[in-house]
């Protein structure tokens, strides 16, 4: 990187007003490129919101051992799926990655180490969302990674150490989904309007509830609330992502849901807006 161009994208990340957090539910990848009424909501929420200077996000599809930020100028377009439509892996998201914001990400974070990473890239946790809201690919993104060593307290207190960001015209985004049973999915009920099972919607009916009441203490305790929980995290990356966004609020805040309904009965596109 040349030294100008450090500068201007240090010039980017300087005092702004407080910029929102989102919690994105992805679900299938062809949402990249099918029209329906989730992309809407994607379009819909970025509508709302001051083109940020830089896009933080925390995708449930990079796990590793310790915490990493992509620090690379130009990161990859990851299709990190199998036996979806050629059109889906011709698809590039070519926006710029942001090294500046991964060296401040690493300057404010005390609670880890965290590692700056040249080989991952966006994958389709990031991209396949990111694309509707900034479908001109100019907004520079770099990607957090999750530790899969961790549980729901450390991420939580983890993300808290991201806040002063959001006063740098930083997006921090968590991509995942607060039900997300793969297992168990309805294959031949994907086409149903907001069909869960009952299990699924007694859990997000829950986690909605706490959510909107500002208790996050169960959500962060996920592990022990029991059969119904057990059954819509059976493993924690894609909830984690919600824990990330949640952490970020501000008391005087309020948080406004999205894209809220459940598919093929055990997964949930559920997103929020902080602001
Ligand atoms: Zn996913």
């Amino acid at each position: 990187m040349k030294l100008k161009d450090l500068k201007t994208i240090s010039n980017g990340l300087t005092q702004t007003e407080k910029m929102p957090v989102l919690f994105l539910g992805h679900g299938s990848p062809m949402n990249a490129i099918e029209e329906n009424e989730f992309v809407i909501g994607f379009k819909n929420v970025g509508k709302d919101i001051p083109k940020p200077n830089a896009i933080l996000i925390v995708s449930a599809h990079w796990e590793t051992k310790g915490t990493f930020v992509t620090a690379m100028d130009k990161p990859r377009t990851i299709h990190d799926f199998r036996g979806f439509p050629k059109a889906l892996f011709d698809i590039e998201y070519p926006a710029p990655g942001c090294p500046e914001l991964a060296f401040e990400t690493k300057k404010i974070i005390t609670k880890t180490q965290i590692g700056l990473d040249e080989q991952w890239g966006l994958d389709h946790g990031a991209w396949t969302v990111i694309k509707h809201i900034y479908p001109n690919a100019d907004v520079p993104i770099i990607q957090m990674s999750i530790d899969y060593t961790q549980g729901g307290q450390y991420h939580y207190e983890l993300a808290k150490e991201l806040a002063s960001l959001r006063n740098k015209g930083v997006l921090i985004v968590g991509s995942g989904n607060m039900v997300h049973n793969l297992a168990m999915i309805a294959w031949d009920k994907l086409d149903a309007d907001n069909y869960g099972y009952d299990w699924a919607i007694e859990a997000i009916e829950k986690m909605k509830e706490y959510i909107l009441s500002d208790n996050f203490q169960p959500l962060i305790n996920f592990k022990n609330q029991g059969k119904i929980f057990d059954l819509a995290i059976p493993s924690q990356e894609h909830y984690l992502p919600l824990i990330y966004s949640l952490a970020l609020k501000e008391r005087y805040e309020k948080i406004t849901l999205f894209n809220d309904k459940a598919i093929g009965g055990s997964l949930t596109m559920t997103s929020l807006k902080i602001s």
